[in-house]
């Protein structure tokens, strides 16, 4: 293929840049722009070998500094002939590099190219492909080591055992179907009913993580409710760990919606301060109110806050109310403070309560766990390698579904036939889901989310 070449380091001042070549002549591509005195030039170079040299453009002036470092197909990220040119860190002179090398023969390369040659030529899956997007993107450790073991292929594998599964289950039906005079022993419905029920099994277990992992991977939208002055501000800069809203004592005065990202239990929340839920005959106030209503109607999971030193009044138990079906938590805050509220009502309005103290910076191990467990993410284990996209669980789900089918087929006793065509579309999803068998379409779905250089 094309030697295509990018700058693979982040588009910003650095210590290196990195531009990376791939392709059948990235060696002589390089050759071209990199010399050296003491060193071999890169296409007589060793695979996993480097060179201290320096980088010229077309005309011969010197660029940088450059270290060459040589892979040699097969054994290179893409498969292919890999050069990767380490320059000093400046933008224009990694700049000045990637038009070197592109003036010397290279195309520049698309959004997630080289990954997608590394898939093409079989040096990973397309979940392993995924992975090393979801890798690059990933906020928070969870999603990170989720999406190293996916990288590592833990998620293709348990994929492939339930492929494998079905497989032979299909190859069986099949030649049962296609050759039934032949003696080949006809599968017996018990086992299969085993093993179709084995794989549905496999499948809702990855679907039920799926959720958990997406949690960690995207986030949850999260909103902070509660009346003036209960201490949101005061919790959400605890939270974020940084001077965001500003925390005064004048009633009202938070009037739009502050949204802040921050870590809780490992989970990204996108947390918004919103501006209290009462009504109010300021305008610019009342607009304030009804983006809080509007967050708390929309919002993943609400934090109610309450203050403790001040009795319950018409505003908190307005929220109690509006909170009824949310997923919610009851904060108490001020507990430094004597406690005035009438704590029976909010027990009885909300599953889960925690007590804090925003200002003395109690409680937030308790609100963290609470967040963990009204999540349903504290038993969420990377290590297992779970669905990580929208795309693998709409094939995961169809697989599934389809195995259902089947199964229900030979409960019912339909014929074998009709067993047959649903584990073959479960099969085929499965394919799909690995990229084994995939099209032309999802592949390039799948690619033009990844930045260029990767
Ligand atoms: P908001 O209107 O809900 O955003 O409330 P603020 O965060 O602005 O807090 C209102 C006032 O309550 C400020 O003076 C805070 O310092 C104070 N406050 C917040 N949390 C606590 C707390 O845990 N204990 C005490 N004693 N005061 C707090």
């Amino acid at each position: 293929m094309d030697c295509i070449a990018a700058i693979s380091t982040a588009n910003a001042p650095a210590g290196i840049g990195i531009v990376r070549l791939s392709g059948e002549n990235a060696l002589d591509i390089a050759d071209r722009v990199f010399s050296s005195e003491r060193s071999k030039k890169p296409s007589e170079m060793k695979g996993y070998t480097a060179a201290l040299g320096y980088a010229a453009d077309k005309s011969g002036e010197k660029i940088d500094d450059v270290i060459a470092l040589v892979f040699t197909a097969p054994k290179s990220y893409t498969g292919e002939n890999v050069v990767e040119l380490s320059c000093h860190g400046g933008l224009f002179v990694t700049r000045k590099l990637l038009s070197a090398v592109l003036d010397a023969g290279a195309r520049l390369a698309e959004a997630g190219e080289f990954t997608k040659r590394a898939f093409l030529n079989g040096k990973i899956d397309l979940a392993q492909a995924e992975a090393v997007m979801r890798l690059i993107s990933a906020s928070g450790e969870e999603a990170a080591k989720t999406a190293l073991q996916g990288e590592a292929g833990i998620l293709s594998t348990r994929i492939a055992r339930a492929r494998d599964r079905i497989k032979d289950t299909a190859a069986h039906l099949a030649a049962w179907a296609d050759f039934p005079e032949e003696d080949i022993p006809e599968v017996e419905e018990d086992s299969l009913e085993g093993i179709l029920q084995l794989c549905i099994d496999d499948l809702s277990e990855l679907l039920r993580e799926f959720e958990k992992g997406r949690i960690f991977a995207d986030g949850v939208d999260a909103a902070i409710v509660g009346k003036v002055n209960a201490g949101k501000s005061t919790l959400m800069n605890l939270l974020s760990g940084r001077q965001r809203s500003i925390v005064t004592e004048i009633p009202g005065t938070t009037r739009d919606v502050v949204q802040e990202s921050v870590m809780i239990a490992g989970i990204p929340v996108r947390l918004s301060d919103t501006a209290g839920i009462r009504e109010t005959a300021d305008a610019v106030e009342r607009i304030g109110v009804s983006a809080s209503r509007e967050r708390m109607e929309t919002a993943e999971l609400v934090l109610a806050m309450f203050d403790s030193s001040r009795p319950l009044d018409d505003e908190d138990m307005e929220i109690i109310g509006a909170l009824k079906n949310k997923r919610a938590i009851a904060v108490v805050n001020k507990t430094d403070l004597p406690s005035l509220l009438d704590e029976r009502v909010i027990e009885n309005g909300f599953a889960h309560v925690v007590h804090i103290s925003a200002r003395e910076e109690k409680g937030v191990e308790e609100l963290s766990k609470t967040v963990e467990s009204v999540l349903n993410t504290a038993d969420y284990d990377p290590s297992n390698g779970a669905l990580y996209t929208e795309r693998q669980r709409r094939d995961a789900q169809t697989a599934r579904s389809s195995l259902q089918e089947a199964l229900n087929a030979l409960q019912s006793r339909i014929t074998l036939d009709a067993v047959t065509v649903c584990v073959e579309n479960a099969l085929a999803a499965l394919y799909s889901l690995t990229g084994e068998k995939v099209s032309e379409e999802i592949i390039n779905e799948v690619f033009e989310k990844f930045c260029v250089g990767k």
